[in-house]
């Protein structure tokens, strides 16, 4: 069977790969500060012949492992960061290892490890076989602020793929034909003047009054977008005290469509009302654009393909511990009595089979997408949590550090490496999703998201 020798070294590796796994669980670090994360990979995978390059495209915490030569070459999608705030124990009780502090609260972990675990199998079965064709396993920062990938493709780093295959670890074991939504993400940065707000408050342009103002005309704009469009804020700087005006005031937004027009249009509608906002209150406006990214476009072809294989492969075994751990935490999800109406839990904590293909558009967003533009590529998920686990919290932290998370990513590597290797050594597929992906673009170039001019976010010290 095509990917036999891949997943028997994929098993025979996996105290290295659980090791990386488990050394970013230690030590998450987020968006742009993945400086470990980063070394360790590159040191794994010079280990397995790899030629390694860190600060890949211009970003600093960027790692590329390169092996083979000719074509098909194929783009293997890892992740590195991890999220604010997201520190736990592997524990069943919400239980910070340091409060506030990071945590793998969306196992990129496991995303980086599966990935290189894939490209290890697959080089196996290749030398094996001596087969044609090039790895290129990319270790990609940043994906949680969703600006990552973005730059790596402004700075052209998924240049002469064929085909890429991301996976990401979640509550069933997938493939990903739903779409969701691109992204603009931008500070808004009031600069007005300060005044003591009982003694002289006249002598004071408040840039607190000129944020939220914007936020008053942003909530306005809501009602007059397309359905598709999400609007979402924080605030970053608020002033410092009640008795002092405010003379600096931020604010970070999002806005999400399914399309780069709709994104593009409501972000230049935003831009007026923050400039709305800046005249009322006679302060000055500078924008800081982070940067953005696309709304997904998975291959079908690919995916269906990559489907079909799960459904034949071996899956994770869970043990009654495992089980147990699971449950607990289920219990504990605020979407647990909704789970087990719909009878999501009826065989079991943790998903066990395959999901039927669903084109479900879930309302957040991936830079994946923007690879999604460049060549035919899916994203493959595998069951690394339990079922009722909420995305980005405590409960998938925990898994992400324990067997659960650990037999997830190793089936995901198996999947990955099976289905990228059925694309080498059987062209036709590779044939099939190319055409269809040059039917979905239209040989329409990428625009990308993030103009040149915008200098990608360096490492805090
Ligand atoms: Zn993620």
């Amino acid at each position: 069977m095509i990917g036999s020798i891949a997943i028997e070294k994929i098993r025979q590796e996996k105290d290295n790969l659980i090791g990386l796994a488990q050394k970013m669980w230690d030590k998450p670090e987020v968006a742009y500060n993945e400086v470990n994360a980063c070394e360790w990979t590159a040191e794994l995978l010079k280990h397995y012949g790899f030629e390694v390059e860190t600060g890949y495209a211009g970003l600093p915490t960027c790692v590329v492992g390169k092996w083979g030569s000719g074509h098909p070459v194929i783009g293997l999608l890892g992740e590195l960061d991890a999220l604010p705030g997201m520190s736990q124990k592997v524990s069943t009780v919400k239980d910070p290892v340091e409060v506030g502090a990071p945590g793998q609260g969306c196992g990129h972990n496991l995303l980086d490890v599966a990935c290189l675990g894939a490209a290890v199998g697959m080089k196996a079965e290749m030398e094996a076989k001596n087969l044609p064709g090039t790895i290129v396993f990319y270790g990609c920062p940043a994906e949680e602020v969703l600006t990552g990938k973005v730059f790596m493709a402004r700075n052209g780093a998924f240049e002469g793929l064929d085909c890429a295959f991301a996976w990401h670890g979640g509550k069933a074991n997938a493939v990903s034909i739903g779409s969701s939504n691109g992204l603009n993400s931008a500070i808004f940065h009031f600069k007005g003047r300060t005044a003591h707000a009982g003694g002289d408050p006249h002598n004071g342009r408040s840039a607190l009054d000129a944020a939220e103002l914007m936020s008053v005309g942003a909530n306005y704009l809501r009602e007059h977008v397309t359905s598709d469009i999400r609007i979402h804020y924080v605030y970053k700087e608020a002033g410092t005290a009640p008795n002092i005006v405010p003379d600096r005031a931020a604010v970070w937004y999002y806005v999400r469509g399914m399309s780069r027009p709709a994104i593009e249009d409501t972000y230049d509608r935003l831009v007026k009302v923050a400039k709305g906002a800046a005249m009322m209150t006679e302060t000055e406006l500078e924008i800081e654009f982070l940067g953005g990214c696309y709304n997904t476009m998975p291959n079908l072809y690919m995916s269906k393909m990559t489907h079909e294989l799960m459904e034949q492969m071996e899956k994770p075994h869970w043990t009654e511990e495992e089980l147990k751990f699971a449950e607990e935490l289920n219990k504990q999800s605020p979407m647990y009595e909704q789970c087990k109406a719909n009878g999501e839990l009826d065989n079991g904590p943790i998903h066990t089979g395959v999901a039927p293909m669903v084109a479900v558009n879930g309302g957040g967003s991936t830079d994946v997408a923007d690879v999604q533009q460049l060549c035919p590529c899916i994203m493959v998920n595998t069951a690394t949590c339990n079922l009722a686990a909420p995305g980005h919290s405590w409960q998938i932290t925990a898994c992400a550090g324990m067997s659960i998370g650990y037999k997830g990513m190793l089936f995901g590597s198996e999947v990955v490496a099976a289905a990228a290797l059925k694309m080498i050594e059987e062209p036709e597929h590779l044939e099939k999703a190319t055409a269809e992906f040059k039917e979905a673009t239209k040989g329409k170039p990428y625009k990308c998201p993030i103009p040149m001019d915008i200098p990608v976010p360096q490492p805090q010290k």
